[in-house]
Formats: C-alpha cells, sequence, structure tokens
C-alpha cells in the first residue's frame, strides 16, 4: 500500500511530501487513515535536532483517525471506529508496568530512541529504504500503522479535528492536573505556560475545583485566552511579578500546586519559590537533557514534593473518552486551541508559527 506522508530526513531540514509504502500489518496492528494531526512542540524538538532520532523518520504523534483495516489478532468490529492514537504503548507486565508507570515500560522506553513500532520492527519504506515512526504513530502521514491497544475509540460525534489534541497536550495537561496533582475543590494552583498544555492544565485545574488559578506566560494573548479558559489571575512576565501576585491571593503562604508547562530556566525556579511549604510541584516542560539548572536550595525545602510527568500520568482507555465525553458535554474547551488548519504540504509553515510562538495549535487535515 502507498499513500503520502510528511518525511524528515535531517534536523534543521524542510520536511517533505513523499510518497511512501507500508509492509503488511503485523497480527495486533491496526491501520488508521489519518483525518487529523497536531503539531506539538515535541515534533519540534526532534526537527531542531534537540532531541535526536534516526532519519528518515516521519513525525507527528497527536493524531486521531478512523480504523480501515485490522491484523489478523485484531476483531473485525473495530475496522470504522473513530480513534485517537496513544504514543504510550507499554508491556503490562514489566517492573514499571506493574507499578502503575506504564510511561516508563520497559519495551517502551527500550525502543522509544530507534523509532520504530513496539515490536521492534518497522513497517514504513521510502524508496526501499527504512522510514522511523515517531512515537509509535508517525501521524503526519495519511495513514498510520499503531499496535490495536494504542487506538482509543472515540464517540462517532467527536470532531477529530479536535479528538486529535487529546492524544499529547491536552493529556498532558488535563492530567497534570487530575492524575498526577490529583487537586481538590478550592486548591489554589499556578500554571506556569500557556500553550497547549499549560491551557489544558489549568481546564484541568478547574475541572477539579480549583477556584484560585494563577496564569503566568510572556505573551498576553496567550493569557487572554488562559482567563477564558478558567484563570483567575494572571501574571505577564517579566513585567509582572508572578510570585507576588501568588503570594497576594494565598495570604503570602504561596499556591498549593504549580503546574510548569514553560520548560526554561526562569520556569523551573519560580515553580520552587511560589509552591507553598508542603505543596506540590509538577513539572511538564524540559529542557535541553545535558543542560544545568540552578535552584535557590530553600526554596525546595519545606516538605515539597517535586514531580516530573511527560504524560500527564495518561491511561489512555480511561482517560481520552472521558476527555472527549467533557468536550462533547462543554465542560472543556478544545476549539479555543486550533488557531490554524493545514493541509500536509503546509507543515513547514505550521511548525514556523509554532517556532515564532504564534497561534496555540495548528492541525493537519487530511
Ligand atoms: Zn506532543
Ligand atoms: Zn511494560
Amino acid at each position: 500500500m502507498k499513500f503520502r506522508a510528511a518525511v524528515l530526513r535531517q534536523p534543521r531540514t524542510p520536511i517533505t511530501i513523499e510518497e511512501i509504502e507500508c509492509t503488511a500489518l503485523q497480527p495486533t496492528d491496526v491501520l488508521v487513515k489519518v483525518a487529523a494531526a497536531g503539531l506539538c512542540h515535541t515534533d519540534l524538538e526532534v526537527i531542531e535536532g534537540q532531541l535526536v532520532y534516526p532519519m528518515p523518520i516521519v513525525l507527528g504523534h497527536e493524531t486521531a483517525g478512523t480504523i480501515e483495516q485490522v491484523g489478523s489478532a485484531v476483531g473485525a468490529k473495530r475496522r470504522g471506529e473513530k480513534v485517537v492514537l496513544s504514543w504510550n504503548p507499554h508491556c503490562g507486565h514489566c517492573f514499571h508496568c506493574e507499578r502503575d508507570q506504564p510511561i516508563l515500560c520497559e519495551t517502551y522506553i527500550g525502543h522509544g530512541p530507534q523509532a520504530v513500532q513496539i515490536d521492534g520492527t518497522t513497517r514504513l519504506r521510502l524508496n526501499g529504504e527504512t522510514l522511523r515512526t515517531m512515537f509509535y504513530i508517525a501521524g503526519f502521514a495519511e495513514y498510520a500503522i499503531v499496535t490495536d491497544a494504542c487506538a482509543i475509540a472515540m464517540p462517532a460525534d467527536m470532531p477529530l479535528d479536535r479528538a486529535c489534541l487529546i492524544g499529547c497536550g491536552v493529556m498532558t495537561g488535563v492530567g497534570a492536573a487530575l492524575n498526577i496533582a490529583r487537586l481538590g475543590y478550592g486548591e489554589s494552583v499556578m500554571v506556569i505556560g500557556c500553550g497547549a498544555v499549560g491551557l489544558s492544565a489549568i481546564q484541568g485545574a478547574q475541572m477539579a475545583g480549583a477556584t484560585t488559578i494563577v496564569a503566568v506566560d510572556r505573551n498576553r494573548d496567550r493569557l487572554a485566552l488562559a482567563r477564558r479558559l478558567g484563570a483567575t489571575h494572571t501574571a505577564a512576565v517579566p513585567e509582572e511579578d508572578a510570585l507576588a501576585i501568588a503570594r497576594g491571593v494565598t495570604q503570602g503562604r504561596g499556591v498549593d500546586c504549580v503546574l510548569e508547562s514553560a520548560g526554561n530556566a526562569p520556569a523551573f525556579r519560580l515553580s520552587a519559590e511560589a509552591c507553598r511549604t508542603g505543596g506540590q510541584i509538577v513539572w511538564l516542560g524540559k529542557t535541553g537533557v545535558n543542560e544545568d539548572v540552578a535552584f535557590r536550595w530553600g526554596a525546595l525545602m519545606g516538605e515539597k514534593r517535586i514531580v516530573r510527568s511527560s504524560y500527564g500520568g495518561a491511561r489512555p482507555n480511561r482517560d481520552f473518552p472521558m476527555l472527549a465525553r467533557a468536550y462533547l458535554e462543554g465542560r472543556l474547551d478544545l476549539d479555543t486551541y486550533v488557531t490554524r488548519h493545514l493541509k500536509l504540504e503546509e507543515i513547514n509553515s505550521g511548525f514556523e508559527d509554532l517556532r515564532a510562538g504564534k497561534g496555540i495549535r495548528s492541525v493537519i487535515e487530511f
């Protein structure tokens, strides 16, 4: 079978649209006709060479579509199902899976850097050459081949250009509030960084019942969106003093929880300073793996709990349908995120917007 895909051959070079081939489906594979795919910052990290993968590679991991074919071990009734793809396939029985940490699954972590399927083999070819698969999905293509456990069924009335966002940014942000921080009614929260993940953290905090939500960003347009999605206070850094604002609304203590999604040293430092003693800090952002970040030691003391999370504690089978229902019931806004629709051919210009911090999410529609 042949179809079009966006191929990256080298970091810092333009992506090209190529006709590629896929090998036969393995027993547990499903073939998904992609309807929509969001451009995520992690894709950009691969393009910029900060996150290193073998190449050529097909990026894209925020993807929704319809199952068109199934492998021999997958029930035929899944054909025609609308799905969102999870980028965390896991074995279910290794050391970390048994400890409820599928994001650390030994098979998942072991094969991840090779950008292959979860069984360690590849499916995609370009003129006979092996193509790599980002995050077990390769979603910037007309079709994606994933293991069936990664294709999570959506309600039939869920629009797929919104559903795709659930697969990465929305899951990570909402999940940080609900699954990792387990926020409760009346709690105070600071969210640093108001891109798709941060805005989702704000919505997750609101779903959990947080009543004080301080949003922090450098961009005032994003802070306006943050207010629309549930932030009660905003701090436009560096002009406004986010720490003073957080203390001002918490009787000087600092917030119960900081959800950080900006991924830079000042943001990490602010997260530690703004958290009250005994509170918790969830880091979602990341900086270069070999970079140092310095902290004032006193800011880390006082029984604070610090967690780094990649996927918001995602249990996709449990959480993706919940997020879709929340959207359909009007309790989770996804419409505001989609600031641009693209064709596959326009993918490079979508990444230019992302690099420039323009808009929230660009979504490729097929
Ligand atoms: Zn992502
Ligand atoms: Zn495992």
